[in-house]
């Protein structure tokens, strides 16, 4: 096979991956690195991003109030430390992000406008209108066009990571325009791959968030963390799941049962609307379940009433919603008031990282969504994770350039015997399957259904058993698909069998996750164990894949000043 040769590779064009792209480019240019991306970076989900990047930037604010709301808002499951780095780089990053060209919203005299985003103490979500993610994904593109020394391989999938005795070598992956394999060759690589939001059916996230580096990385035996951790957000459009941002409430959207009461009174007086994610979104569940819900063709709901702020606010501010609710659900929020229900939004866990970004596994680093550094620990506030792929990315581009400075490429007969390997065996799993019988889409629906029905806002024992259970049959399945595309140019079926089985690995590690965590906390919330149980559940989830599923160890949480407390809003 050919082998391709690079210093490092970056796997993901998303802001994660492009910000560590430019770090390294910027300041190792002599390091050949290159972004290999499953669709063209400005695809990536990044581009979605609506409401907002958290960081701190006025003199009313300050990075102890910003750590101390993120912790508090990960229920006391985030690293502190870790916390600590990410609120003070923020502040750099938003500036410097700025100087590549994203066009920051501007207060009247000019300063960089913030607005209120939930559970943050003070304003602090930079933004430009509800349009951040395209304008922040642009300006970090257009700055990694200036390097020459950052290659790209756009819509290339990496299908595994090869490994040689604990060190990482290089990737195997596709060409998908072409269909052909090839060896790439690095003496580290940055997983930047985002979450994997499509284990579910219901659900805000892009078609391409299947877990693959969470996945790439636990079949080679490093850790996956906190995957247990799911984030629902309040509002997605009801009938498909849209996200409606978060800043419709920032900037002042209110939330009515059908009696056209703010029930957010009842469960966070002082936040109201903008109380952490968590919260807002089982309060939502709490009106329906209790009856106090509307009920329509797609099932029950409440309203996100952003009418009183009139149409040139909206216009301004959140020219995005208006769109998505106009095209997506036949009605325009300057009138009416919009239908919502929770929807699956963010993955909080990911591939277990120390704050620069390093793997347990040598040469193996990771950032963005796709990782656990952890920052947000059991939910994330929102406009945090903007600011985190900046932050994360960055650090984690430094420190694979420094390792990649004195490492030693992979022997080039020792790669080709490790990717002869993986092709054997990705023939024998994906392609030579004539003789299967089943659909790779038939399994993905079962499993959305699964994870929307067993492991979803709440979580009971029962339920989740019967989830892990029908995870496992389901892997069962897999292992006789069939795959009938015989094209070898843009074979999606075959990238689609891959991601697949991504989410098979990936979806097993959260539903037992979320099965031994016999506690609620943030995200997590048990029916069964409706209370946080610091004495036995202040730790870390780290799932290990062995031949019978994923084996499970806990890892202790880093605690600098702020000793976990009550989380009342
Ligand atoms: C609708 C929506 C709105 C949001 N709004 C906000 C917001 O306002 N503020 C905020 O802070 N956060 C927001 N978030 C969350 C935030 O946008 C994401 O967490 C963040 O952008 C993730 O960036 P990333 O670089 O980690 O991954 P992504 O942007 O998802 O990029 C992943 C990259 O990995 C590549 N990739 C994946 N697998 C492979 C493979 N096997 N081979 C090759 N390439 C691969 C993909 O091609 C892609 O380039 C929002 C999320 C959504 C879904």
């Amino acid at each position: 096979m050919d082998v391709l040769s690079h210093d490092i590779l970056i796997v993901g064009g998303g802001g994660a991956g492009l910000r560590a792209g430019i770090a390294i480019a910027h300041a190792y240019p002599s390091l050949k690195t290159a972004v290999i991306s499953k669709v063209y970076p400005m695809r990536s989900h990044t581009v979605a991003a609506e409401g907002g990047c958290a960081a701190v930037i006025k003199d009313n604010d300050n990075h102890d109030l910003h750590a101390f709301d993120t912790i508090k808002g990960s229920d006391f499951l985030a690293d502190q430390d870790a916390v600590e780095a990410f609120v003070r780089d923020a502040s750099k990053e938003v500036i410097q992000i700025e100087r590549w060209g994203c066009p920051w919203n501007r207060e009247e005299d000019g300063h960089i406008a913030v607005r209120w985003f939930g559970g943050m103490s003070q304003k602090r979500t930079l933004h430009a209108a509800d349009k951040t993610g395209f304008h922040l994904l642009h300006a970090l593109f257009q700055t990694s066009l200036k390097y020459d020394n950052l290659k790209r391989y756009d819509e290339w999938f990496v299908a595994g990571l090869l490994v040689d005795d604990g060190k990482i070598g290089g990737v195997l992956a596709l060409n998908i325009r072409q269909g052909t394999f090839h060896i790439l060759a690095a003496k580290a690589v940055i997983l930047c791959t985002g979450g994997v939001g499509r284990i579910y059916a219901f659900t805000s996230n892009a078609g391409i968030k299947t877990g693959d580096g969470a996945a790439l990385a636990y079949r080679e035996g490093a850790p996956i963390k906190d995957m247990e951790f799911i984030q629902f957000h309040p509002s997605g459009l009801l009938k498909n799941g849209i996200l409606i941002t978060e800043a419709s409430r920032g900037e002042g959207g209110y939330l009515f049962n059908k009696d056209g009461k703010r029930f957010m009174e009842q469960y966070a007086p002082s936040k109201m609307e903008l109380a952490p994610r968590d919260i807002v979104s089982r309060s939502i569940m709490e009106e329906i379940l209790a009856g106090r819900g509307l009920d329509g063709p797609y099932g029950s709901y409440v309203h996100l009433d952003l009418r009183h702020l009139g149409e040139a606010k909206i216009m301004e501010k959140l020219p995005m919603v208006r769109e998505l609710c106009i095209d997506f659900a036949g009605m325009d929020p300057v009138y009416e008031p919009i239908p919502i229900r929770p929807t699956m939004h963010y993955t909080m866990g990911g591939v277990h990282t120390d704050k620069d970004g390093k793997t347990p596994l040598a040469g193996l680093y990771a950032a963005g969504e796709g990782a656990c550094v952890s920052i947000h620990g059991g939910n994330r506030l929102g406009s945090n994770s903007l600011a985190e792929i900046l932050v994360f990315g960055a650090r984690a581009g430094r420190t694979a350039a420094e390792y990649a400075r004195q490492a030693k490429p992979c022997a080039s007969e020792r790669l080709q015997s490790l990717a002869k390997e993986k092709m054997d065996f990705i023939q024998r799993r994906y392609i030579r399957t004539e003789n299967g019988t089943e659909r790779v889409g038939a399994i993905l629906s079962d499993l959305r259904k699964t994870m929307d029905e067993k492991v979803g806002i709440y979580r009971r024992e029962e339920g989740l058993r019967e989830g892990i259970e029908a995870i496992q049959r389901l892997k069962e399945r897999f292992n006789r698909i069939r795959l009938t595309q015989q094209s070898q140019v843009f074979n999606t079926e075959l990238v689609g069998a891959m991601e697949m089985d991504n989410m098979l690995e990936v979806a097993h590690v959260v539903a037992l996750g979320a099965f031994n965590r016999k506690e609620s906390r943030g995200g997590h919330a048990r029916k069964d164990y409706p209370n946080r149980d610091d004495a036995q559940f202040l730790h870390h989830s780290l799932a290990y894949q062995t031949p019978d599923g994923p084996r499970m160890e806990k890892l202790p949480v880093t605690i600098t000043k702020w000793q976990p407390e009550e989380r009342k809003y």
